[in-house]
């Protein structure tokens, strides 16, 4: 049994993909095709944001935020300690000081008073500014917005939303993606709304952010090609991949209500040794990666492995523990909640084409241990 099964999906769409795919191989118009901007359309009406600017992948649609508006040597981002590399990675990219901040303990998103603590510690260094925080929709779940806009408002610092797991959920009447001022991500295959290859998006309502972001991700041009103002990327949503998308988001919906069903079988059948996340009040978890914890995280894993289910762990090390941040040792923040999460989490499989049987299975396994 597989945590995220890509095939099952495809059998279902095939008829359907393939002929999106023989359209773009005919049409010929490989890059930046009709297809592109037309998925950008329907996604952006699909999450309610003004703008959609599609480009090649979920870390480069986190850079080109960033990029847009203004990251540089000497601003500190904000970013939780436990998430995957590629949300602190892109600040550090651009010659910034990511300042990793704690998360919570029930829903692995970032701690609004660890982020309060790390604000007013870096005011006190006199060579950093303080210029943006990075929210995670970790596993699906969202942050709690609400009081992460509030310290942004309060601090002026540009909230961005990593959007690359949340891809489906929904906070108070809006859906992930669209509750900070730029939201990032990503379409890699097993990501919720997945296409086959690499492919991002930077979402945003405001006109100015959008209008940057499209330039930077083709050189830096102007309306006309060949007048370059700034300096950019090459970073573009591929034809194929768009078409891909624009199916998959046909179904999209009915495959976040049954993995809610799933989740909710976890929940009430699975034992009390395994803890599921708090999904925050009046919220939707898009469901990217069923994450539990548990103290004995090993015997759990290897008796899936003996039952041939599988299970991943995302992630054992957080990324202040990691070598290529070590030297970001200059704000010492309490990250104990990340080191923690580390330690006991597991994921098991969560994915629409799970059977009742299979559920039963993974369910009798777990509480067996
Ligand atoms: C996958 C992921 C990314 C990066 O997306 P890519 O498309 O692989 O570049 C960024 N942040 C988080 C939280 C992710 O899970």
């Amino acid at each position: 049994m597989k945590l995220i099964d890509l095939n099952e999906q495809y059998s279902r769409l095939k008829s359907r993909i393939d002929r999106r795919v023989q359209a773009v191989l005919s049409d010929g118009q490989y890059i930046m095709g009709p297809e592109v901007s037309e998925f950008e359309g329907k996604f952006s009406q699909y999450i309610g944001v003004n703008h959609v600017v599609g480009c090649a992948n979920g870390t480069d649609a986190l850079q080109l935020a960033l990029m847009a508006i203004g990251v540089k040597p000497g601003d500190a981002v904000f970013v939780p300690s436990f998430t995957f590399v590629a949300s602190a990675e892109v600040i550090a990219l651009l010659g910034a000081t990511p300042v990793f901040v704690d998360v919570l303990y029930d829903s692995y998103s970032i701690d609004p008073e660890s982020l309060s603590t790390a604000i007013s510690k870096v005011r006190k260094v006199k060579k950093l500014q303080p210029k943006a925080v990075v929210a995670v929709d970790l596993f699906g779940i969202p942050a709690d917005y609400d009081r992460l806009n509030e310290i942004c408002v309060h601090n002026q610092l540009v909230l961005i939303e990593d959007a690359a797991q949340g891809i489906g959920g929904s906070y108070h009447d809006r859906k992930l993606g669209s509750v900070a001022d730029i939201a990032a991500t990503s379409f890699f295959p097993s990501k919720p709304l997945g296409c086959y290859g690499d492919g991002g998006a930077v979402l945003t309502d405001k006109k100015e952010y959008a209008e940057i972001i499209r330039s930077l991700s083709l050189h830096g041009k102007n309306k006309e090609k060949y007048d370059n103002i700034r300096v950019g990327v090459n970073s573009r949503l591929d034809t194929l991949q768009a078409a891909i998308l624009l199916e998959k988001l046909t179904i999209f919906d009915q495959e976040l209500k049954i993995k809610e069903h799933i989740s909710e079988r976890y929940r009430a059948e699975l034992s009390d040794d395994y803890v599921m996340p708090l999904i925050p009040q009046y919220s939707r978890s898009a469901w990217a990666i069923c994450t539990l914890r548990c103290s004995n995280r090993n015997s759990a894993i290897s008796k899936l492995k003996k039952n041939n289910i599988a299970s991943a762990i995302y992630y054992p090390k957080c990324l202040h523990q990691q070598d290529a941040f070590r030297y970001n040792s200059l704000i010492p923040v309490d990250l104990s909640q990340s080191e923690t999460a580390s330690r006991e989490v597991f994921s098991i499989p969560m994915h629409p084409y799970l059977s009742e049987s299979d559920i039963s299975l993974v369910i009798s396994v777990l509480n067996s241990v």
